[in-house]
């Protein structure tokens, strides 16, 4: 199917990007992943506020404006083979002489695709999954969407190679969040999450999940957890674009909670799936 790389529509075979891109050398630059469901996207407006947000902290101009970012995205949707996608768009800083300073007037990089969404196995669901945790090693700027997810990958392997689905990021004894994630646990009866802060990606997933958090009447805390809270908790579960709401049914080898996924987060995830389907 085709793919949208600077003003082009092509097949994805055919899209190349120069070894000079700042994306390839230097991971400079921002992306997105945005779900599709049954060919209509998930919180766009909240993923495209957020890819303004990303850029302005890595100082690039917005190339489209919201009508032509959602055009194009449209018919990346209306083209693709399947109902259920996820959208994928990155903007590097553009193909220049390999230099850390800024080029001057180069055009950024744009580029967008669409992919079948790859659905969530029922068992991951039905017995939960595995974590581990690890010290948080990346940088200060992880409210930013960036490309440069080398600390994430190295961690994300982590938690495969002892065959965990996710790795849980601690920094000063404190949750910020999984390596391609957002946490949300119950606490005392509590459903918590850590501060939105320059620490965290404020997931678009973890937003949906806490407006329907108020609307059940689930009391949730915004606040820092401590590493011992974590793993104390009475449930956790992970949220993001592509894996919805997932729970953490053992961290470390241990289980959490009951061992089996929880009430709070189980009547969360009936209402995600709701929502998910019905807009
Ligand atoms: N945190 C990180 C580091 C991520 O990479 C992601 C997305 O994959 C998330 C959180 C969840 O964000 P969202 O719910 O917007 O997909």
């Amino acid at each position: 199917s085709q793919v949208y790389l600077n003003g082009v529509f092509l097949p994805l075979e055919e899209a190349r990007v120069p070894v000079l891109d700042r994306g390839f050398l230097f991971g400079d630059g921002v992306y997105e992943v945005i779900p599709v469901y049954g060919r209509k996207p998930l919180a766009l407006e909240a993923h495209l506020d957020r890819l303004e947000h990303s850029l302005a902290g890595i100082r690039l101009d917005n190339p489209l404006v919201r009508t032509a970012w959602v055009s194009l995205l449209e018919r990346l949707i209306q083209e693709a083979t399947t109902d259920d996608q996820s959208l994928y768009l990155q903007v590097t800083r553009g193909v220049a002489p390999r230099d850390h300073g800024f080029p001057l007037q180069v055009p950024p990089t744009v580029f967008a695709m669409s992919k079948p969404l790859t659905p969530v196995p029922p068992a991951w669901v039905q017995a939960g999954v595995a974590a581990v945790t690890r010290v948080d090693d990346r940088w200060l700027h992880c409210d930013l969407k960036t490309t440069a997810l080398l600390a994430n990958v190295l961690l994300r392997q982590q938690a495969l190679d002892e065959g965990a689905v996710e790795c849980l990021l601690l920094r000063t004894g404190f949750l910020t969040e999984g390596a391609a994630s957002n946490v949300v646990l119950v606490v005392e009866g509590v459903l918590c999450s850590p501060p939105r802060n320059h620490l965290l990606l404020a997931g678009i997933t973890l937003d949906l999940v806490l407006h329907l958090a108020v609307q059940l009447g689930i009391a949730h805390a915004e606040r820092p957890i401590r590493e011992e809270e974590l793993r104390s908790a009475e449930e956790i579960w992970i949220t993001s674009s592509t894996r919805e709401m997932v729970p953490v049914t053992r961290l470390d080898g241990k289980p959490v909670g009951t061992g089996q996924p929880g009430p709070i987060g189980l009547r969360l995830l009936s209402a995600y799936q709701a929502l998910k389907s019905h807009g």
